[in-house]
């Protein structure tokens, strides 16, 4: 396999694009490889500037839910673009795609759409403090919620990758604010609380999937939501990834537990950029211009993105067992990996929620960040550079989540399942 192209590519844009990425999560430096150069995706594949081939279980992190080009989304965005791309002005199509999200959900009355998942969560954070009159925030070790100054402590996805969990340009001023504890471990939540009486929100992934997937168990969440309630706290769900792909109705349609505001991204767009935060009435109307809280956006609600959104949304819906389906698929994927190590004497740790799943090179079971960071990230390396070798692409860490899209036939997984295999088969005479 020639990817010769794409090292051309990557040198030139390494001289005018700080690691020549416009976001470091795909940079495939912890994998010690080149990031490949994207020329088109079509349906589960995508094909690199070399005209090599690949199953995609990327899905641009997540958003791709149809796989590449579905056919609906592609001829909303076409039919929206010929109008306009954008106005800074409201479009009923911006009231379309939250009444089909709000009705979905009994504690969502009020939706506000942004343009990015890290945006969306900003400004839930500064909801849930002006609401609250409050300053401190709880987050959890691994879970990620986007880049902004509050939020990089202790971060996933990339900021783990890069063993940078903290970040220079973050004043300590801003940080000191952000009280960190353990993922399912509801001891470290309530030492917090302890230790602050000026606690505003608990922000948690319900399904973190960006230090690997690890799902919080029930009780733990169930006793979050307590905890918030004795002490005057909102609890933040981050569904930016969960959101319409473990579930239609993400991490809340699988806990009984509910959260004050609920945070999206990735799959609402349909592959466009937009993020959302959603709560009830009482907390949404605290919101500038109807209340004191301010937020705002040249492009939020940009129509083209909504038009994307919706017909994604829409689909979603109207797609019976659609993640029943994927869930199989995805089972059916992380069992054949799972016994296909084992046969080899590899241990591996899998888990799938929907259309997301999760692989470990470890020992024992993962439940929290510690445990995670305990995988072999050598060995994770040596098996993702042999799968983009046989065509199949995931994502470049071990702590990251794979997608499932409707796209994926039976037998592309059952390809993968062989491809697997034999990386499995080398790894053992490797390592
Ligand atoms: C991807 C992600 C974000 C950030 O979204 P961006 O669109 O990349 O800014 C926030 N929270 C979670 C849980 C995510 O997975």
């Amino acid at each position: 396999m020639s990817i010769k192209n794409s090292l051309e590519a990557f040198k030139e844009a390494k001289k005018v694009i700080p690691g020549g990425v416009d976001s470091p999560v795909r940079a495939f430096k912890s994998v010690g490889g080149t990031p490949l150069f994207i020329q088109r995706g079509e349906g589960a594949y995508l094909y690199d500037i070399d005209g090599n081939r690949y199953i995609d279980f990327v899905q641009s992190w997540g958003p791709l839910i149809f796989g590449h080009c579905d056919k609906d989304i592609e001829s909303s965005v076409i039919k929206a673009a010929k109008k306009g791309l954008s106005f800074g002005a409201p479009t009923t199509v911006e009231t379309k795609l939250a009444n089909e999200i709000v009705q979905m959900f009994d504690n969502i009355d009020k939706i506000r759409f942004v343009s990015s998942g890290t945006e969306a969560v900003m400004s839930a954070i500064r909801l849930a403090r002006g609401y609250t009159n409050k300053d401190d925030i709880v987050k959890f070790e691994g879970c990620y919620h986007g880049h902004s100054d509050s939020l990089l402590v202790q971060a996933g996805s990339g900021a783990v990758t890069f063993g940078t969990p903290s970040s220079p340009g973050v004043p300590n001023d801003f940080t000191k604010h952000t009280l960190l504890a353990k993922y399912n471990d509801i001891k470290s939540v309530e030492k917090c609380f302890e230790n602050s009486k000026d606690i505003a929100c608990v922000i948690i992934e319900p399904i973190a999937g960006n230090m690997g997937l690890v799902p919080a168990h029930r009780e733990f969440l169930k006793k979050l939501r307590e905890l918030c309630d004795k002490n005057g706290a909102l609890l933040i769900f981050d569904e930016v990834m969960s959101g319409f792909r473990a579930d239609l109705k993400g991490a809340q349609g699988l806990v009984d537990t509910k959260p004050d505001i609920v945070t999206f991204g990735k799959v609402i767009g349909g592959g466009m950029p937009v993020g959302a935060f959603g709560a009830r009435d009482e907390i949404m109307d605290k919101l500038s211009p109807d209340g004191p809280i301010y937020q705002a956006g040249t492009l939020s609600g940009n129509p083209v993105a909504m038009s994307a959104g919706l017909a994604s949304i829409q689909k979603l819906k109207n797609t019976p067992n659609i993640y029943s389906e994927l869930e199989r698929k995805a089972k059916k994927l992380m069992d054949g990996f799972r016994s296909e190590a084992e046969k080899n004497g590899i241990p591996l740790q899998t888990c799938v929620k929907g259309s997301m799943f999760g692989f470990f090179f470890n020992e024992n079971p993962v439940k929290n960040f510690d445990d995670a960071l305990k995988s072999d990230t050598k060995m994770f390396a040596l098996f993702h550079s042999k799968m983009i070798e046989s065509g199949v692409y995931f994502a470049c860490s071990q702590f990251e989540t794979g997608f499932i899209s409707t796209v994926m036939s039976d037998k592309m997984i059952d390809e993968v399942i062989l491809k697997a295999k034999i990386a499995f088969k080398e790894l053992k005479a490797e390592c």
